[in-house]
């Protein structure tokens, strides 16, 4: 969705909208319901927002997919990127505010709704805490059970000291 920044009315200009978003390789789009508002002083444009969104992630551990909630409220300036340098009184007002730059009058409500989402979404998704993650040697997904290499690799001669790990860890837990 593009909105035209000279056709903002001086009241602000608000939208519901749900726009398709995609986030890494994910083969679609998921949807974002988005709460937002424009409002313009001369050239600059402050976008007020709210994002609702579902988006599925792959878990960086056992990569299976997983949805993952999320909520994102964000405020940010735009100016009209043909101003950069040549006004010097362009300094922060606010330093609460991250800026952006629209050029031709135009600003894509969609591109600034997608970046808020993409800084949101973690580095390394995790579809649980305690994921277990895949065998490195078999590729096994570990939250399905144990593969046969954790069992093979321990040396006889060290069985019972794994016994005995087992056994410390079983009292912890
Ligand atoms: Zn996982
Ligand atoms: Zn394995």
């Amino acid at each position: 969705m593009r909105v035209n920044v000279s056709g903002i009315p001086e009241e602000g200009l608000q939208r519901e909208l749900k726009l398709p978003i995609t986030v890494n390789d994910s083969e679609r789009p998921d949807v974002a319901h988005v709460h937002i508002k424009l409002v313009r002083i001369a050239k600059r444009v402050i976008i007020e927002g709210s994002v609702n969104i579902s988006v599925s992630l792959k878990c960086s551990r056992c990569l299976n997919e997983f949805f993952y909630p999320m909520n994102a409220v964000f405020m940010e300036e735009y100016n009209p990127a043909e101003d950069i340098g040549t006004e010097d009184e362009q300094e922060l007002t606010n330093e609460e505010l991250d800026l952006g730059f629209y050029s031709n009058d135009e600003i894509d409500v969609a591109e600034v709704v997608k970046e808020q989402v993409l800084l949101s979404v973690p580095m390394k998704p995790l579809c649980k805490t305690e994921c277990r993650g895949m065998c490195k040697r078999c590729g096994k997904d570990l939250n399905k059970g144990q593969c046969k290499c954790e069992a093979e690799k321990i040396d006889p001669r060290l069985a019972p000291l794994e016994k005995f790990r087992e056994l410390i860890k079983d009292r912890k837990e």
